[in-house]
């Protein structure tokens, strides 16, 4: 453990068991509910407080365990073997949901609910995606700042997780309409219940269900100037400092499924029998299950060298960089160890209640990651500016 966690090695590795033995268990029982309501009953919001799922990652000031951030990933590897839409609900808990107060809040607001956040106490969600522009400097949404010193919040969002379960939104919003640069937007940590703030359901998604997707609604909602994130303009900073960590959450997520679906494709294929021998001894498929396993493997050194970057100092240059190719890389893993699994299980892959472990579901969850904090191209635009600003070098921290 690090020198300054709370827990010990051997709690450590006992919690990660216990994590490992919840989703599976437990939570993959209610989520067969869930697949069909798309929302979460409370035995799963109690089952995770219970479990200290709202408390691992924060620091011991807040309640929590003071891990790294290599510790936090680890702790998500295990939770990301369960359903899909939980595993979204305590990635964001981990990470955006508190994080951006911490980093950005004025004293007053961390003050009155940096504490809540252990135990859901309080939860927030984040919202910058629209559906009348590109993710980014190109969104409509405005606050803009009235004589009084207050802001206006209008526009929409779309596509937004959580909205079912949280109490607050960081809305990425325009403030200064008449710039066309990135210093248009600004963040704001939005009350879910003010005056003018509604939420508009939209339909189930393909997997991942009961995250709490819809879109939002702002009409002449009235913010306290104490609710702006950071500096007027420093949205686009805001988005992007906090969607790197949160980036590789979702590589570590990728990570956590596609150790689970190596795992059970190498029962299935050691346990099923054609022509006389297990498929396992096939030449064909163990090319498979190489492939799967390399694509496994260099997944988990991206991730842990990025942890370690960050753990050594969370504001590196090259952490923008190294998260936006753990995501592109995890999405090429999933992509390719979750289409080997099916085939690796033939017909019996495409249907529920599979006694090897939720393959239909996982094919489905996965399919979330393309999209989820920025496109296959978004990382590829942000891996070529950032490689050519500094020639191609990268600084690693396996020694
Ligand atoms: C399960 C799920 C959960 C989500 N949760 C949230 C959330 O909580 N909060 C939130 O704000 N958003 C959320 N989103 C939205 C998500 O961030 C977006 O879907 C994603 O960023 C892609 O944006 P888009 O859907 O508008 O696609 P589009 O912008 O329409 O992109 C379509 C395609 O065009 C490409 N493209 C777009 N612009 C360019 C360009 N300039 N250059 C090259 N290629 C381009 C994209 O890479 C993509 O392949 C969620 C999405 C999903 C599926």
């Amino acid at each position: 453990m690090n020198p300054n966690a709370t827990i010990t090695d051997e709690q450590f590795e006992a919690y990660l068991a216990q994590i490992r033995a919840l989703v599976e268990g437990p939570f993959e029982e209610l989520q067969k509910e869930v697949e069909v309501t798309n929302a979460f009953p409370d035995e799963f919001y109690e089952l995770a407080r219970e479990n200290d799922l709202y408390r691992f990652y924060l620091p011991a000031c807040y309640g929590g365990w003071n891990l790294s951030e290599l510790e936090i990933l680890r702790v998500q590897e295990e939770f990301s073997r369960g359903p899909g839409g939980m595993r979204m609900h305590l990635h964001h808990a981990a990470d955006m949901n508190w994080r951006i107060l911490d980093d950005y809040g004025k004293p007053e607001l961390k003050a009155r609910h940096m504490q809540r956040f252990q135990d859901k106490g309080v939860y927030c969600n984040f919202a910058i995606t629209e559906q009348t522009g590109g993710t980014g400097a190109d969104i409509h949404a405005t606050a803009l700042k009235q004589p009084d010193g207050t802001y206006l919040l209008n526009g929409e969002k779309w596509l937004i997780s959580h909205t079912d379960c949280s109490d607050f939104t960081y809305v990425i919003a325009v403030t200064d309409p008449a710039s066309d640069k990135d210093s248009r937007l600004s963040a704001f940590f939005v009350p879910n219940d003010a005056p003018g703030f509604e939420v508009v359901p939209m339909p189930h998604m393909m997997g991942c269900r009961g995250a709490g997707h819809a879109a939002l609604r702002f009409t002449d909602v009235r913010l306290d100037p104490l609710y702006l994130l950071g500096e007027e303009g420093q949205g686009m900073e805001v988005a992007i400092h906090s969607l790197s960590v949160s980036r590789v959450h979702i590589a570590m997520s990728n990570l956590g499924m596609a150790q689970r679906m190596l795992e059970i494709s190498l029962k299935r294929a050691q346990d099923r029998v054609t022509f006389g021998k297990p498929i396992a001894a096939r030449q064909m498929i163990k090319a498979k299950i190489a492939d799967m396993q390399k694509m496994v493997h260099v997944l988990r050194c991206a991730v842990y060298d990025f942890a370690r970057d960050f753990d050594r100092d969370p504001h590196n240059p090259q952490i923008t960089e190294k998260a936006a190719i753990c995501k592109l890389f995890s999405i090429d893993t999933v992509k390719l160890v979750s289409d080997e699994m099916l085939e690796i299980f033939g017909g019996d892959g495409y249907f529920e209640d599979c006694p090897y472990g939720p393959v239909e579901r996982l094919y489905r969850d996965c399919r979330a990651m393309w999209l989820e904090e920025g496109a296959p191209c978004v990382q590829r635009i942000t891996i070529a500016r950032e490689a050519e600003a500094r020639g191609g070098a990268l600084d690693y921290t396996f020694a």
